[in-house]
């Protein structure tokens, strides 16, 4: 199937007791076993199927099937927020003592996570600029087990060349992880250009109408993790009858990354996404590529926009001929280049703050991907807890405004950003 046909279909079987054409959602905690025999096969994994919903659901399946096929991986799992996704990714990798190298622009909450959550649990974080590829090189120890990214970050919308850091980490047999929510899998797969797993915030351009929260992690298939250094994979697990990730899986070998973040950190902590949301984000996911390609069509031409105006100081949208990411971008994405537009206001910060409060049709919210027009001021908001070093290194000035362009009319949206200019 192509994408917008998997879009619509993929991995929807549908239940023929009852014919329903859309996906059911089923709100259910737990599931009948049809024997004690039933029961002991699938909890000793002989058989797969649904036991409890924190461990999955039959709306839940569907989601994940449908996203895997999107991105091109091997399995998904879906789960309660973008920043669980991401937190999952990495514990299902990193014990106490092991390290990750991460790219220095990421999401404001994905840095805090990494920069004081991680510490806590002694896996250490080093964070370099993913402007030069061969900085995640310098920075991998015998104690890295991981390169994590993101496709354009945030709020910066740097875009990192993805297939240089994943040579890199091939050379030194390290999964790559990616972040490509700001590149929904209509504009960018990830998995194709040298990434072992994707994570996308379900929450931002997939669900795409601010209504739900949800995060998703791709296992590509791809990634050998028989490395003894992967110690999670390879060490018997003594809480699941001393299994072997790496090894004893059989068949679904492959997925056994997905497979260890369902039954070991989703299992155990709990950060299951709700059947609910599940449902909020297929019907998401029908239309994305239609309202990316007016995200992208608006996102453009708002950056254009900008560029002519003489209260603004610099535009920086990945589409943007002569910006710094425009060869990058223009090879990696296609279909368009995303409706995030960031740009500076002349007369800095103060001028940002009366900017934000005289908008009419756009929201002031802490939120991208939305149908709606959004922005934010992020020194003063998201990105408010980093100090004025880990500021600059974030690439955030004072003046910077965050735009995340929607699919309103065109005219609508540059006539409201022509007024808050002007006042
Ligand atoms: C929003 C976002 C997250 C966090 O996702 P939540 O669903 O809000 O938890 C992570 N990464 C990026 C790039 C995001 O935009």
């Amino acid at each position: 199937m192509k994408f917008e046909t998997a879009a619509l279909h993929g991995a929807q079987v549908v239940e023929q007791d009852n014919l329903s054409r859309a996906v059911p959602i089923h709100r259910t905690s737990s599931y009948l076993f049809k024997s004690s025999e039933h029961a002991a096969n699938l909890f000793s994994l002989k058989e797969l199927g649904n036991i409890y919903t924190r461990i999955g659901n039959p709306t839940q399946n569907i989601l994940e099937g449908r996203m895997a096929m999107l991105e091109g991986g091997a399995a998904s799992l879906a789960l309660a927020s973008g920043t669980s996704a991401i937190f999952y990714s990495i514990i299902n990798i990193c014990q106490a003592g092991d390290e990750v190298v991460a790219a220095n622009n990421l999401y404001g909450g994905t840095y805090s996570q990494f920069d004081s959550i991680l510490p806590q649990l002694g896996i250490k974080v080093t964070f370099v600029d993913p402007a030069d590829p061969e900085n995640f090189k310098n920075a991998i120890t015998d104690k890295t087990k991981a390169l994590y990214c993101e496709t354009i970050g945030n709020p910066g919308l740097t875009m990192t060349d993805i297939e240089a850091v994943g040579k890199i980490a091939q050379e030194n047999n390290l999964p790559l992880i990616v972040d490509s929510t700001f590149t929904p899998p209509c504009m960018f797969r990830p998995l194709e250009h040298g990434a072992n797993i994707v994570i996308h915030s379900l929450t931002k351009w997939i669900g795409g109408h601010g209504t739900s929260l949800g995060g998703i992690v791709t296992d590509g298939g791809t990634f050998d993790w028989t490395d003894p250094k992967f110690a999670l994979f390879n060490e018997p697990d003594e809480s699941y009858h001393g299994l072997r990730y790496a090894h004893d899986l059989g068949d679904m070998n492959p997925i056994a990354f997905a497979l260890r973040m369902r039954l070991v950190p989703l299992r155990n902590l709990g950060a299951c996404i709700s059947p609910d949301n599940c449902w909020a984000f297929l019907q998401g996911m029908e239309t994305l590529s239609l309202r990316m390609e007016r995200h992208s069509e608006n996102g453009l031409a708002v950056a254009k926009y900008l560029d002519a105006h003489d209260d603004v100081e610099w535009v920086n949208y990945p589409g943007l001929p002569g910006n710094a990411n425009y060869d990058t971008a223009s090879r990696y994405l296609k279909n368009g280049f995303g409706g995030m537009v960031a740009f500076g206001i002349k007369g800095g910060r103060e001028s940002g703050i009366r900017f934000i409060e005289s908008l009419k049709l756009f929201s002031h919210v802490a939120n991208v991907g939305d149908a709606k027009s959004l922005a934010i001021h992020p020194a003063s908001t998201t990105h408010s807890q980093l100090s004025a070093d880990q500021l600059k290194e974030s690439g955030i000035s004072d003046s910077m405004i965050r735009l995340s362009i929607g699919i309103e009319h065109l005219d609508d949206i540059v006539e409201d950003l022509g007024q808050a200019l002007g006042v």
